[in-house]
C-alpha cells in the first residue's frame, strides 16, 4: 500500500467548496474540505499522514486564487486521520471545540502510532489488522498539533465574504466533536458525526468512541436542520439529505440491537458478533468496528468511563481475525504489541 493509491480528488460540491475524497474507504481515510475566497482559504480537517496533506495541498493551490493561502483549519475532531496533516501549513491557525483540545491526550501521539506500526508481529491477529489498515501511512515526521483556537457551542467565521458556522455537538464519536455549516453553499460538513455510504459507493462501519448514539442521532437530525443539501460525512461519499436520513436508520438499527444484547447479558463482543451475523448491511465493510460502537453503548448505559483505545484495537483485530478465518485467533498469540 502507498501514498498513491490513498490520496484523494478534489471535487466542487458548492460556490468556492470543495471536498477532497479519497479513492476508497478504509481507515483513516478522511474526507477534507476547502473554502476559497478572494482573500482567504480554509480547510476543514486534513488528511492522516504529510504525504497526504502535501496531496491535497498542491491540489487546493490550484484552485486558489493568485496570492492566496490557506490560512485556517477548522478540525472537526480531536482524531488523527482528521488533523495529524496540518503541519504542511505550519502558520495557518488551527480551530477546534474546547473538549477536542482537552481530549486530544486520548489520541495516541503520532510518533507512538509510527513506532507501533514498525514493531508488531504480522504475524498475529493484531500485527496483521495494524500493518494491513495502518502500514500504508508515513507518521515518522508527524509532530502532535496543538490546537490555536478553541471555543465552545458556535463559533462564527467569515472566509471572504462566506459565513462559516461551526457547532459543538455533544459526545458522539468523539467528546471533542463540531459540525461545519456553510449557509451559503447549503453544505455541511459533518465530521466522523456521520460516516456514509450509498448504494453506487458503499462505505464502512461508523467507528463510535464516545458515544451514546442516541446523541449521534439528534446530531445528524440537528444537521439536517439547517436545511443544508450536500452533508460530507467524515469518511465515505457525499450524501444528500435523503442518504443522511438513511444513516440515522442505520445508527436506530444499532441502538435497538445494541440495547437488546444488553439487556439479554451478551458482551459487548457477543453484541457486535450478532449484530454482524444479522446480515443486515453486508455491503458495509470492517464490521469488526461495531465492537468499538456497541462497547461505547454498553458503557453508556453501565456508567463506564472512558475506553482504553489500545485494548479496545487489539480486540477489533481479534474479531476481524475471527470474521475472516471462522476460528478464534491462535492460542498464545492473542496479539500483544
Ligand atoms: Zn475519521
Amino acid at each position: 500500500m502507498t501514498v498513491t493509491g490513498m490520496s484523494g480528488k478534489l471535487r466542487a460540491i458548492g460556490q468556492d467548496v470543495h471536498a477532497w475524497l479519497p479513492p476508497r474507504h478504509g481507515w483513516g481515510l478522511a474526507n477534507c474540505g476547502l473554502l476559497v475566497s478572494r482573500d482567504t482559504a480554509l480547510w476543514i480537517d486534513t488528511p492522516y499522514d504529510h504525504q497526504l496533506a502535501r496531496a491535497f495541498l498542491a491540489q487546493s493551490g490550484a484552485v486558489l486564487p493568485e496570492g492566496v493561502t490557506v490560512d485556517r483549519i477548522v478540525v472537526t475532531h480531536p482524531n488523527g486521520d482528521h488533523m495529524w496533516g496540518a503541519g504542511v501549513l505550519p502558520r495557518a491557525e488551527i480551530i477546534a471545540s474546547r473538549q477536542a483540545r482537552e481530549h486530544l491526550h486520548f489520541d495516541p501521539h503520532p510518533q507512538q502510532q509510527h513506532a507501533l506500526v514498525g514493531a508488531v508481529d504480522p504475524t498475529t491477529p493484531w500485527g496483521a489488522y495494524v500493518v494491513e489498515h495502518f502500514g500504508g501511512y508515513d507518521w515518522s515526521t508527524v509532530r502532535p498539533v496543538a490546537v490555536s483556537t478553541a471555543f465552545t457551542e458556535e463559533l462564527e467565521l467569515t472566509v471572504g465574504a462566506y459565513p462559516v458556522h461551526l457547532s459543538v455537538l455533544p459526545s458522539g464519536h468523539t467528546q471533542g466533536d463540531l459540525f461545519v455549516h456553510l449557509p451559503a453553499q447549503r453544505v455541511v460538513f459533518t465530521g466522523d458525526t456521520v460516516f456514509g455510504s450509498s448504494p453506487e459507493q458503499p462505505g464502512d462501519h461508523p467507528v463510535h468512541w464516545a458515544g451514546p448514539l442516541a446523541q449521534l442521532i439528534s446530531s445528524c437530525r440537528r444537521m439536517l436542520e439547517t436545511g443544508a443539501e450536500t452533508f460530507v460525512p467524515g469518511h465515505g461519499p457525499v450524501l444528500d439529505a435523503a442518504g443522511l436520513r438513511g444513516h440515522i436508520d442505520y445508527l436506530e438499527y444499532v441502538q435497538e440491537r445494541a440495547h437488546a444484547c444488553h439487556a439479554a447479558g451478551l458482551t459487548a463482543a457477543e453484541a457486535a458478533r450478532s449484530v454482524i451475523d444479522e446480515g443486515r448491511h453486508p455491503e458495509l465493510g470492517l464490521p469488526e468496528r461495531l465492537l468499538v460502537t456497541i462497547g461505547s453503548e454498553y458503557r453508556g448505559i453501565d456508567g463506564g468511563g472512558q475506553p482504553d483505545m489500545v485494548a479496545t484495537m487489539q480486540q477489533v483485530a481479534a474479531l476481524a481475525w475471527d470474521l475472516r478465518t471462522g476460528e478464534a485467533p491462535p492460542a498464545g498469540r492473542g496479539g500483544r504489541p
